[in-house]
């Protein structure tokens, strides 16, 4: 203890609490302006789930997709955007269409960031939409451009959760993301990085927010910050008590988010100061498909197979964009099943993060196989002639290629994963189910974190239930709720919008 302050108490301009895409963006942009920025972050690394993502951005009308020549606009973004979620929430939709391209352009100043267009559909048929897609995604990162900053970035979800993936290997996608993000941080030699900081409260007075309070290895230390607190840290999909308390269905052991991270330490620490809360019952929600330990793997991009009920009936286009395709799944009378057969000699038809191991599956019970679909029926406790009535519609519905119940293979998006090379049918999403043994692997409801939280404004101001900013805080990504709504636009939103915001925030930090 010196002068009344404990080891490890700090003052700095802005605290940043997370260490996701936004927070990091935030931290980067608040640190590139000179403003003395500290991240916190409750784990020893950093990343958070934007670690294990794709790195998909939805940051339309950037610099990146005119390099890419794609048609993209603002415009076109907008009148996308209307048209799926209305004009709730618009002063936020306009900025986060407004500062898209600047963050991007700004970005991309750094040597450290770049950005290139990668082909991923939108995910909705409406004015606006792009079919091959707008999302930005960061270019893979050399190991070595991080140097000690290395052993930092949360490893990728295949290795964290399953072991899989070489840890020499260079960073992709998320890590990528992180990585060049923590690197042009680093480099304005205006950040600092605190890992194992667990942010429980924030400190007030007179009504603003001047610092917080975190717990770590060697106790309780309090920072304060002389512009602004960021709350960047995740939503609470890891937290059960509270998912019941707002009716979130899924389960904290299904969700995609890293263990132990994303328990809504910050969402319980604004209410606790009177700020306001909305669409706390939403996720951005997948299909998982059920793993031996119980955790879920995101489960997308079907090339075979069909999902069915609990009455051993199909009740979704098992294409769909996997947030729609889960709300399907929370709607349909469990336990779900993806069915296939041995085309692809017993492994899945589908993409699964971390990628499954059908003998493991196989011994845990959450994959079963058979020689006959009565007796795969009999195994996952569906009706026999349901699931015989079933597959024999499929099967002829992959004949034509219309599949007259629920359309699959009518949109851009359903058959951008499809196996197109080697389609035995003319429609190569439908698939028939016709080479025993058979399958049928268990599904659950996963998520990618939730996505209400706490209410926020334009310049990601957190608003208190009074209506009014809390003077001094400011939130972004899954610990605030998104503009979206109930909606999941395309490829990227989650951190497209939470890198925005994060930049509005500091920025109006700074003002
Ligand atoms: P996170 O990235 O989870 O970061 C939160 C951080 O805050 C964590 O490090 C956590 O430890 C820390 N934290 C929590 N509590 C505290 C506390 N009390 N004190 C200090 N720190 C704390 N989205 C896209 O937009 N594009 C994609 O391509 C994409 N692909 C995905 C692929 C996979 C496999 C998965 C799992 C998700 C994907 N998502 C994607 C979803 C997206 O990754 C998340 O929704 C998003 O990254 C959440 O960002 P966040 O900043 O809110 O939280």
């Amino acid at each position: 203890m010196r002068d009344g302050r404990r080891e490890g108490d700090a003052i700095h301009d802005v605290i940043v609490v997370g260490s996701g895409a936004g927070a990091l963006t935030g931290a980067l942009t608040a640190a590139a302006d000179g403003l003395d920025t500290v991240v916190l972050e409750r784990t020893a690394l950093l990343g958070g789930t934007s670690a294990y993502s794709g790195a998909a951005c939805w940051l339309p009308g950037t610099q990146v997709q005119q390099r890419a020549d794609l048609g993209d606009s603002t415009e076109a973004a907008r009148a996308y955007l209307r048209a799926l979620v209305g004009d709730a929430g618009a002063k936020r939709r306009e900025a986060f269409l407004r500062h898209a391209p600047e963050l991007v352009a700004r970005l991309e100043g750094d040597p450290a960031v770049e950005f290139e267009w990668r082909a991923f559909p939108d995910y909705v048929a409406a004015p606006g939409r792009m079919d091959a897609g707008r999302s930005v995604v960061p270019l893979d990162l050399p190991t070595d451009r991080l140097g000690d900053l290395l052993h930092l970035v949360r490893p990728a979800v295949d290795r964290d959760r399953s072991g899989q993936g070489h840890p020499d290997a260079p960073l992709t996608a998320g890590r990528a993301l992180i990585g060049r993000l923590l690197l042009a941080a680093t480099r304005t030699g205006n950040a600092t990085v605190r890992t194992e900081h667990r942010v429980t409260g924030l400190l007030t007075e007179d009504g603003r927010v001047t610092g917080v309070e975190a717990r770590t290895p060697h106790g309780t230390v309090t920072l304060r910050a002389r512009f602004g607190v960021l709350l960047a840290a995740g939503g609470f999909e890891g937290d059960d008590a509270l998912r019941a308390e707002h009716g979130v269905p899924g389960g904290a052991a299904w969700t995609m988010a890293p263990r132990a991270t994303n328990t809504g330490d910050l969402l319980r620490a604004a209410v606790r100061i009177g700020a306001a809360t909305e669409l706390m019952d939403e996720a951005w929600w997948c299909p998982g498909t059920q793993r031996p330990d119980g955790t879920a793997a995101f489960t997308l991009g079907l090339r075979g197979g069909l999902v069915v009920d609990g009455s051993g009936r199909r009740f979704a286009n098992e294409s769909l964009p996997y947030d729609r395709m889960g709300r399907a799944l929370a709607a349909a009378d469990a336990p779900a099943h993806l069915v296939f057969d041995s085309r692809e000699g017993g492994a899945l038809p589908a993409i699964t993060v971390p990628p499954a191991d059908a003998a493991e599956h196989l011994a845990a019970g959450t994959w079963v196989r058979a020689d006959s679909l009565p007796e795969l029926a009999r195994h996952i406790g569906v009706p026999a002639d349901a699931l015989a009535d079933t597959v024999a519609r499929f099967n002829g519905f992959a004949a034509t290629g219309t599949d007259a119940d629920h359309h699959r293979g009518e949109d851009p998006y359903d058959r951008f994963f499809a196996d197109t090379r080697d389609a035995p049918g003319p429609n190569p999403c439908l698939v028939p189910l016709d080479r025993p043994p058979y399958y049928a692997a268990r599904l659950v409801l996963a998520d990618l974190g939730t996505k209400g939280g706490l209410r926020t404004d334009a310049h990601a101001r957190v608003l208190g239930t009074d209506g009014g900013p809390v003077p001094g805080l400011y939130a972004a990504g899954n610990t605030s709720a998104s503009f979206t709504g109930r909606v999941y636009p395309g490829p990227g939103v989650p951190i497209g919008t939470a890198m925005v915001f994060a930049s509005l925030a500091v920025r109006h930090m700074a003002l």
